[in-house]
């Protein structure tokens, strides 16, 4: 049933639950469900003034009503989302709207100083800008509308038809695009809010950006249960204590390493956020001690450990966590409701260790560029089996436990990362060198650092780091850059990747795990 539910429809829950409740908290404003049911139809409507028919709606905003509302009123109107970060270089969006093939935009105020580039790299149709009103960009030609108070459309799409399309570091040195179908989410939500009792009286917070995919969970989880998704600013996430008590939140959505980082300075005292009843870790290892430690300060909650890659839909296994002695990794549990995976091991599947291969409802169909599937997918017993690159090991009971990658994909506070793209974006600022680029311990997690290879490459630096911060999204700019004249080399004279690490945890003063 829920299968053929789109993404829009879980909203519709929300609004038949609860139409006066606050749907949406930013700052001072709120909306009501109703309110954010109307403002979106509106937009929905204003993106097919004039008989227009976009199909892809870039969401060029971030943290704001048109972020949110924006991504709402796409999926009204018919339409896939892709949210577009403005935090991000605007070169890598200008790629991704190109890439995306997007022909519509809504901007808010923070994406506005981008708009003329990214609408440049796919002309929209139409542009919506709500608050931009007096603006007088973006360039001629390009329709700036107000939102159309009167329409209200009913949705074109189906569940087979893309929901969003969301962007990851890509391996190939490009970010590569990740559509997912309105089918994959609703077969999350079926099989994840059952093991809640979220409704009306939850708050919960909003704390990542639509480019990131653990915002789906905490956006439509609160949207289908009636209840208010309240918004934290960048530094307001950073040290959430305050904010935490300050609304009441419920339910709390984050990455293990901003518990790590919240730890290692000691801002959370025991039984300091008394609301939260409902905590999910999801994105990267968590570990016991972050578990324990949050638990100390919100004894009232439940932690669950949800682990999953974009490309299966926010998440497709969970563990309920129980303290355990000592100081492992927390498991990743078992696969969602109508997941299945196998494990496959030097070309076999049925170990009980190996790289996690997932099928089901929740997979996407391959990446927007199909050159990116090569080696992603196993077929294997008459199905294709998406490639997940995590290893794992199963337990005699079935809970799977998460032993690591082992390519060159690394998470920096979370956020996914391609090492080799970072080594292309760094060899293509600085022209004629080599770079190696690694993860190194840092003091709340692991940090990026840079060697840039070559005989002048000390006298390149400034420069590199400086045209980095304009190709790369924050969290992919190394902390470190350093030069080296000469590499090691391995036995096969190949750069030694795994002396420069140990040279970099040196360098940073950092023990580098045995099994690293
Ligand atoms: P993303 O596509 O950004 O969600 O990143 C997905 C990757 O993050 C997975 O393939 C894992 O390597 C890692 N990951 C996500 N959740 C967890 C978790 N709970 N434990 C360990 N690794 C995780």
């Amino acid at each position: 049933m829920s299968g053929a539910k789109l993404l829009h429809h879980w909203f519709l829950d929300g609004l038949a639950r609860n139409p006066r409740g606050t749907a949406l908290r930013i700052n001072d404003r709120s909306w009501t469900y109703a309110e954010a049911d109307r403002t979106a139809r509106s937009w929905a409507a204003a993106l097919h003034s004039g008989g227009r028919a976009p199909r892809r709606v870039g969401v060029l905003a971030a943290k704001s009503e048109e972020s949110l509302l924006g991504f709402l009123a796409a999926l009204y109107a018919g339409c896939t989302a892709v949210p577009l970060n403005p935090e991000y270089p605007v070169g890598r969006n200008r790629d991704i709207a190109a890439a995306a093939g997007l022909d519509a935009l809504i901007v808010d105020p923070s994406g506005a100083a981008q708009l003329d580039e990214v609408a440049a790299a796919a002309p929209p149709l139409v542009t919506l800008a709500p608050r931009l009103g007096e603006w007088s960009g973006p360039r001629p030609g390009t329709p700036v509308l107000m939102p159309d108070p009167a329409g209200d459309r009913p949705p074109a799409q189906g569940p087979d038809s893309l929901a969003y399309i969301l962007f990851t570091s890509g391996s190939t040195g490009r970010p590569k695009g990740v559509p997912i179908r309105h089918g994959n989410v609703s077969a999350f939500l079926a099989a994840s809010l059952p093991r809640y009792d979220f409704g009306p009286d939850d708050v919960f917070g909003q704390v990542y950006e639509l480019t990131f995919d653990l915002s789906m969970f905490e956006v439509w989880c609160a949207w289908s249960s009636g209840a208010c998704l309240t918004v934290l600013n960048r530094l307001q996430a950073l040290n959430p204590g305050r904010y935490i008590r300050a609304h009441g939140i419920t339910v709390w959505t984050s990455t293990p390493s901003l518990v790590a980082a919240l730890r290692t300075r000691g801002l959370l005292g025991g039984n300091s956020l008394p609301s939260v009843r409902h905590t999910v870790f999801c994105g990267e290892p968590l570990p016991e001690e972050s578990a324990a430690y949050w638990s100390a300060a919100a004894p009232g909650t439940s932690i669950d450990n949800l682990y999953g890659p974009t490309e299966l839909t926010i998440a497709c296994t969970a563990y309920h966590w129980v303290p355990s002695p000592g100081s492992g990794t927390v498991p990743i549990g078992e696969p969602n409701t109508g997941l299945r995976y196998v494990l496959l091991d030097d070309g076999q599947v049925g170990a009980d260790t190996g790289e996690l291969c997932v099928t089901g409802p929740q997979m996407f169909d391959g990446y927007l560029d199909p050159a990116n599937d090569t080696d992603r997918f196993l077929t294997h017993d008459g199905q294709r089996w998406y490639r997940t690159g995590d290893r794992v090991r199963r337990t005699p009971d079935g809970t799977l436990v998460h032993l690591g990658r082992d390519d060159g994909q690394v998470k920096i506070h979370g956020y996914r990362v391609e090492l080799s793209e970072v080594e292309e974006a760094v060899r293509a600022c600085a022209p004629g060198t080599e770079a190696v680029v690694l993860a190194v311990p840092g003091a709340a997690g692991p940090v990026l650092a840079a060697f840039v290879i070559g005989d002048d490459a000390a006298g390149r630096l400034t420069g590199t780091a400086q045209d980095l911060a304009h190709r790369l999204p924050p969290y992919m700019l190394p902390a470190h850059l350093w030069a080296l004249a000469d590499p090691p080399l391995n036995p096969n004279g190949k750069t030694d990747r795994l002396r420069l690490r140990e040279e970099a945890a040196r360098r940073l003063g950092r023990n580098l795990a045995p099994a690293s």
